[in-house]
């Protein structure tokens, strides 16, 4: 299962957003064991509106979405690196997960203290970046010395070791300096990630560095000012003047809180989701016609471009996730698969002997399908492939699979 740390401050509101996603997605998808797993451990449904049309085209009984499970990680200070706090259980944490989402405080509050006395959003993400960035730093540096004392692979070559296991040895070295100074200047290692080769990459994974991991920022804002960041936000990053654009579309412009933690991630080239905790805590409560019409209130009208439910669907493009689904009378079902999974392996999600006995399987592409109007009527044109062991599964496929038991 791939696991989302939800890091910040303390009282930015992580718990409260925590809770939030999970009230919510329990109480929107009643077919789904969707639950809190341990006391800060959530699965998530992740929204998509294409499963409704779906299970209409398959007259499926029920919809299952998939799933992402979120980690709320308390604890950060500044100085946690040096362990200060709960320092290093917290960055133990934010290690066994596989993207991170950075909440930004961005509402005044005077009853809720800030940690450092006023509400600053790009000091915070500062100063959080810092403490990952120094916490990788003291980790490269003890996998160098360990790497020093250990007998050149050289050596041991010429006593009969293998030469894969020096050039191994010799990208990892090299890996460990270039990222060294990266740190140093306090650049995340997944800014230039991709300068790495590939065996360099390879030799950095079992390191599990915190700033290596995708990221994107949740800018938690005032409820009044939702439907303006969202607009601001939403716009592509490259674009210098979102107050122009925000204008455009009859929307007021961000706070300078938002506008400069907008400014900051773009250069990071980190995505933002603008999104209120207070607001979420508050709809987990409503029904679906409560929550539209207080949405509307705040003059948000589109649900999937803010909120929860977009910091959700942008978690899952951070981590490169695609979805295929299977859709049949019993249900509608979408699964999660890394971006490059073969059609086997995709079929071993669903269940292992899937996976071992896979011989092919039928697709269809969501469009089409939804196109034909019927899987009957997708197989009369032709629509329906029949996909081998090499086919690398695409976004939105609808799959069938033949296997032997
Ligand atoms: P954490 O320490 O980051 O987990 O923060 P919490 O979620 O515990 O929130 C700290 C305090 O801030 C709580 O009293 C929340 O009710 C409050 N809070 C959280 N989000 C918001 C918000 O969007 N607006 C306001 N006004 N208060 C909030």
């Amino acid at each position: 299962k791939l696991q989302t740390g939800l890091v910040g401050l303390p009282n930015v509101g992580k718990s409260t957003l925590f809770n939030a996603l999970c009230e919510q997605a329990q109480a929107q998808a009643a077919n789904f064991p969707f639950c809190t797993v341990e006391p800060n451990v959530g699965v998530v449904a992740v929204p998509d509106a294409r499963l409704d049309e779906l299970a209409r085209v398959g007259r499926s009984a029920r919809i299952v979405p998939t799933a992402l499970e979120f980690v709320d990680i308390a604890g950060l200070v500044a100085g946690a690196s040096r362990g200060e706090g709960l320092g290093n259980q917290f960055l133990s944490n934010i290690r066994q997960c596989d993207a991170v989402v950075h909440v930004v405080r961005c509402f005044q509050d005077d009853q809720i203290v800030h940690v450092a006395g006023s509400v600053d959003p790009v000091r915070d993400m500062e100063t959080i970046g810092l403490e990952l960035a120094l916490a990788d730093a003291a980790q490269v540096e003890r996998r160098r010395q360990r790497s020093a004392r250990r007998p050149a692979a050289a050596a041991v070559a010429s006593a009969g070791g293998s030469a894969g296991a020096r050039l191994m040895e010799e990208a990892e070295r090299s890996a460990l300096d270039r990222v060294a100074e990266w740190l140093d200047a306090a650049v995340p290692v997944r800014q230039r990630w991709s300068e790495l080769s590939s065996e360099e990459q390879r030799s950095l994974q079992p390191l599990g560095l915190l700033t290596a991991k995708p990221m994107l920022y949740a800018a938690n804002v005032a409820d009044v000012e939702l439907a303006d960041a969202a607009a601001a936000l939403n716009t592509s990053p490259s674009s210098s003047s979102t107050t122009a654009a925000a204008a455009a579309e009859g929307m007021g412009a961000p706070s300078p809180q938002v506008e400069a933690v907008r400014a900051y991630a773009a250069r990071e080239g980190a995505r933002v989701v603008a999104v209120s905790a207070q607001v979420e805590s508050e709809l987990a409560e409503l029904t679906p016609d409560e929550r539209r019409e207080y949405l509307e209130s705040l003059g948000v009208c589109d649900m999937d471009t803010v909120g929860l439910r977009a910091l959700i669907r942008a978690t899952y493009d951070t981590l490169a996730l695609r979805t295929y689904f299977t859709c049949g009378p019993e249900e509608t079902r979408a699964w999660t698969i890394r971006r490059g999974t073969r059609a086997p392996q995709a079929a071993g999600v669903i269940h292992s002997d899937f996976e071992r006995g896979f011989i092919r399987a039928e697709t269809v592409g969501y469009a089409q399908l939804i196109d034909a109007g019927s899987l009957a009527t997708a197989r009369e044109r032709g629509l329906v492939r029949s996909e081998g062991k090499e086919y690398v599964v695409q976004e939105g496929d609808v799959m069938l699979f033949r296997f032997n038991v």
